[in-house]
This record gives structure tokens, sequence and C-alpha cells, in this order.
């Protein structure tokens, strides 16, 4: 055992990473300049509620515009804010966004929901509950509008303490979504640790719906557990109109991915959302009075 616990300590030598290290440091600088200069943003992913094919929400993705890099990726810069603890500016600059975009987008569509990640750094800081109950009130914006995004493994490798935040904000009335699930190593106990109102099945899963038939029977378990337990079941990545149909008929709550929509700018949402509204009859999908 104590030799697999050396081995591990010794990584396979990559030129590559060596090459990205200078990159990987000044990101961190950057980062802090991108929040003040704009070039960070959030874009917004619409929801579609099944079996009624209404757009009910949308999910805020943060974008770094890079003035020489292009877009880079949040994959790439999540883990290097993550680690140096801007996470706590980033998220509440997306959670900002989002509440203000949610509550504008409210006056003309009522119970237009908002769906942020939120990093799991994050559910240890015991402030968080505060900050975002402010938010709320600032922006008039139903707490039950707001679905935070946890990953599975983020909130595995957190302390039962450390979810305390969590449920406070549950109690709140504010919605908690298990992110990417099937991806890490859930249990039924960690199903009943997370205060979740919301499952989101990884794309991963969702696109082998039509290939694998074991992926479908454990899609629609998953989707029956989740209701059972009282929990919303939403489908991500879904890019064709056969998969749509597979998941609506399996009784999956909610879908998103590209088939639907991809994360767009505010005012490109708030463009689609319009459009949707006027060409309803000749729409596949419809959008919320
Ligand atoms: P996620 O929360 O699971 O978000 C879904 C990702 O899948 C997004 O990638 C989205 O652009 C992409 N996606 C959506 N539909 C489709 C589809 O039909 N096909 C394919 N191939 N991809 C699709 P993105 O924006 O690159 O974000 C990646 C991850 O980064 C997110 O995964 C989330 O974990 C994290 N992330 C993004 N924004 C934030 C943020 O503001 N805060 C934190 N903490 N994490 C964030
Ligand atoms: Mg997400
Ligand atoms: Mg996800
Ligand atoms: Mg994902």
């Amino acid at each position: 055992e104590e030799a697999l616990a050396e081995g591990r300590k010794w990584k396979k030598f990559d030129p590559a990473k060596l090459k990205e290290a200078p990159w990987r440091l000044s990101m961190l600088s950057q980062l802090d300049t991108a929040l003040e200069s704009g070039d960070l943003w959030v874009a917004y992913q619409p929801k579609l509620e099944l079996p009624s094919r209404t757009i009910v929400g949308a999910e805020a993705l943060v974008r770094w515009s890079h003035p020489e890099k292009g877009a880079v990726p949040p994959v790439e810069f999540i883990p290097v804010a993550e680690q140096s603890g801007r996470i706590i500016d980033l998220t509440t600059f997306v959670l900002e966004r989002a509440v203000r975009a949610g509550a504008f987008i409210g006056h003309r569509h009522p119970g237009f929901g908002m769906s942020v990640n939120l990093s799991a750094k994050l559910l240890g800081e015991t402030e968080i509950d505060t900050m975002i109950g402010r938010l709320l009130d600032r922006y008039a914006f139903a707490p039950e509008l707001l679905t935070l995004e946890v990953t599975e493994t983020a909130a595995l490798a957190t302390g039962v303490g450390a979810l305390e935040p969590l449920h406070r904000l549950r109690s709140m009335g504010v919605r908690i979504a298990i992110d990417d699930y099937g991806t890490g190593l859930s249990t039924l106990e960690y199903l009943r640790r997370i205060p979740a109102t919301e499952i989101k099945i990884d794309r991963s899963f969702v696109q082998a719906v039509y290939k694998n038939h074991s992926d479908k029977l454990m899609v629609h378990s998953t989707i029956q557990l989740a209701h059972s337990l009282g929990q919303k079941v939403v489908a991500e990545g879904v890019e064709d109109a056969q998969t749509l149909e597979a998941l609506a008929f399996m009784g999956c709550d909610e879908a998103q991915g590209y088939l639907i929509g991809r994360p767009v700018a505010f005012r490109e949402l708030v463009r689609g959302l319009r459009s949707v509204g006027k060409a309803r009859a000749a729409s596949t999908f419809r959008v919320r009075a």
C-alpha cells in the first residue's frame, strides 16, 4: 500500500505541461484584470421543460475572451481560480450577472429560472448563504428561481459539516442541483447528504442513450429513482431530436444542449426568447408567457 502511495507522487514527464506552466502562472494575474476589463463575461444556455417543450430558464456559464488567446475554456481557468481563492470573486460576479439577468427576463416571462455553477471550494464558505440572500433581495428575485449546481465529485470531497451553507440556502428556498451526475462516485449515501432538488445527468450518458441499451436503462432508472426521491431530472448535452424524444418518453423533466440552444450572451438570449415567443406556431419550442 505504501509503495502504491509512493508511486502516485511520480507523474510521467510531459513536456507540453512544462510549456504551459508560464501561462498557468500568468493566468492568475490576468484573471484579475479580466474581471475588471470585461473580458470575463457570462453566457446563458436555455433549459427546456418536457414534455411541454417550453423554455423555463437558463444556466449561466462563465466565459473568458482573452485578447490574445481567444476563448479560454472554463475547465482551464476555473481550477486556477479555485486554487488561488479568486473563485470567490468570480462566483460573486457570475451570480450577480445571472440574478440580474433572471430578474430582467422575469418581467416578460414570470417564473423564468436561473442556474449558476457553484465550485466545491465555496461550499465551506460560511458567508455564501448571506451573500446570496442579499443578492436575491437586491434584485427581488425569488429564491425558488435560483438553482445552484454542484458537481457530485466536488460535494463528495467536502466534509459533511461543510455542507451546512448548502442546507441553509436550501431552507431559504434556493434550489440545489447535482451536476454531471453519473461521472463521480455517487452512492445512495451521497444522494442523501446533499439537499438536492434536481439532478443533471451527464452528457456522456445522455448522448449514449441511443447507441447503448444499458445506458438507456441507467438513464431510465435514474429518472425513476430521482422522481421517487421527489427530485427533478435534467439531461445535459442533448444534440439531436431523437435523443430529446427518448428523454421525453422516459419522463425526463428538462433538457439542455446544442439542439435547444448554445450558451449565448444575454442580449442574444433575450432576442432568442422573443423570436420563439413570436414564432410560437412555427417553432418546436415554446417560451413561458
Ligand atoms: P457544466 O456545468 O456541466 O456545463 C455544461 C457544459 O457543457 C458547458 O461547457 C456547455 O457549454 C457544454 N454543453 C452544453 N450543451 C452541450 C451539447 O449539446 N454538447 C456538448 N458537447 N457540450 C454542451 P462550458 O461552458 O465549457 O463549461 C464547462 C464546465 O465549467 C461546466 O460544466 C462547469 O462545471 C464549469 N463552469 C462553467 N461556468 C462556471 C462558473 O461560472 N462557475 C463555476 N464554478 N464553474 C463553471
Ligand atoms: Mg452546470
Ligand atoms: Mg453539467
Ligand atoms: Mg458537464
